[in-house]
């Protein structure tokens, strides 16, 4: 048995597979993502499971978020792929890359829009589906 947490309302269906239509908002079972032991704490965070996937602008910069509080990039280091973490504070995305700093960034999220404000620049990434 494994748990599937719906990533609309939050509602937590244990079985062998998502549900068909969720019980709490009746979103369809793509809307479910599995869950393990080791992550369940971190995917609690329902704005962590709104953020995996890659997301990407128009220069083929990329972002990479994962279920477990990591992200990838092309972006930072001179296009060298880092990883680093990330989370919500304050309900605005913060990011953090060992050795490297990002504290004069803004990374506003909204839907499947992440912009990222450096100065007076403005990058946008769009989610991939
Ligand atoms: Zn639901």
């Amino acid at each position: 048995m494994r748990k599937y947490k719906c990533s609309i309302c939050g509602y937590v269906h244990t079985g062998s597979s998502a549900p068909e239509c969720c019980p709490g908002c009746k979103s369809p079972a793509s809307k479910f993502i599995g869950q393990n032991d080791i992550i369940n704490d971190i995917i609690e965070d329902k704005k962590i499971i709104s953020m995996v996937g890659k997301w990407v602008n128009d220069r083929g910069q990329f972002y990479v978020f994962s279920e477990d509080g990591k992200f990838m990039t092309n972006v930072a280091k001179g296009g060298a792929t880092v990883m680093g973490t990330y989370m919500f504070v304050d309900n605005m995305l913060a990011i953090s890359v060992p050795g490297y700093d990002v504290s004069g960034r803004r990374y506003v999220v909204n839907g499947d829009d992440l912009d990222i404000i450096v100065g007076g620049e403005h990058t946008h990434y769009k989610k991939q589906s």
